[in-house]
């Protein structure tokens, strides 16, 4: 990722805490990098402690703050205890970004419980656990941001992806339905939906998929996980103050 990309967008976080799930590599690792360098706090979150560290050093090193937070994001106890830990460490949490995220793809026949279970467990429970754990610091400050990374395929379909489709789906609904209990304390949640963005998930479609992917986008290329990350700073500043249940579509063209 350039500085000359990182640049595109500036924003002023400075003062603001941010925890950002899936921080360990992709576009949450993306999302990391660009609050931690636009001056926020950042607690970063996955299970790969060493990656985790790379995204931490790689925000110290660009003059940020950021701790490592290793945690499976399905584990209700241990996300409980992780933001005992983060308000301990740093009192507050204004922005909070829900990225962890996996596939199991197969076509319905073939999709077993487990296939079923995990995904909807990592990408939608997870959302919730989160979204549980972070609001009541959120409505205290009667101020935050919450940013759920959804997908084009909870938009449209996708066949192969019955069980990610539904989580993102329901990643969805879930932030219009937040967004409304919580817009009373100043609390915005919104959803972004990437299209085929550049990261070790897409890459393990190989590239003759990925060709085909390509075609079919209008914009002729996959997007950047940098450029997802351009949307969360936007909707994470005083810019984003008016935005809330709202679903930002990042692809290409590929939905319209
Ligand atoms: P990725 O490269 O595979 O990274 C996934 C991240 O999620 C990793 O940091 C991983 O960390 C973390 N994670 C997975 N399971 C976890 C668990 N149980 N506990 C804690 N962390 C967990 O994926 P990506 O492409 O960056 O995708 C990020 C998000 O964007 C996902 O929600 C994905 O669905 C969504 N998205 C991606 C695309 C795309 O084209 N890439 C398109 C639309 C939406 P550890 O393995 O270290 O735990």
């Amino acid at each position: 990722m350039s500085d000359k990309i990182c640049r595109r967008i500036q924003v002023d976080l400075s003062g603001q805490t941010a925890l950002v799930t899936g921080a360990s590599r992709g576009i949450g690792k993306a999302i990391a990098l660009a609050l931690g360098k636009s001056g926020a706090k950042v607690a970063c979150v996955a299970r790969n402690e060493e990656k985790l560290k790379e995204t931490a050093d790689e925000i110290a090193a660009a003059g940020g703050t950021a701790a490592i937070y290793p945690c499976d994001v399905t584990d209700s106890a241990a996300v409980e205890k992780l933001f005992e830990q983060v308000l301990e460490d740093w009192e507050q949490l204004d922005i909070l970004v829900n990225n962890a995220g996996i596939t199991r793809d197969t076509l319905i026949p073939r999709m077993t419980d487990e296939d079923w279970d995990d995904v909807i467990t990592t990408n939608l429970r997870s959302v919730f656990l989160f979204t549980r754990a972070g609001i009541l610091a959120m409505m205290r400050k009667r101020y935050g941001r919450i940013i759920n990374i959804s997908s084009v395929s909870g938009l449209m379909g996708n066949p192969g992806q019955a069980n990610y489709s539904a989580s993102k789906a329901g990643v969805i609904g879930l932030t219009q339905t937040v967004a409304r209990e919580i817009a009373g304390r100043k609390v915005t949640v919104n959803a972004i939906c990437p299209g085929f963005i550049s990261t070790e998930m897409t890459d393990a479609l190989g590239p003759m998929v990925q060709d085909e992917v390509k075609k079919r986008v209008p914009l002729k290329r996959l997007g950047e996980s940098q450029e997802i990350a351009d949307a969360v700073l936007y909707l994470a500043s005083e810019s984003g103050a008016y935005i809330t249940g709202q679903v930002l579509t990042l692809d290409g063209g590929l939905t319209a």
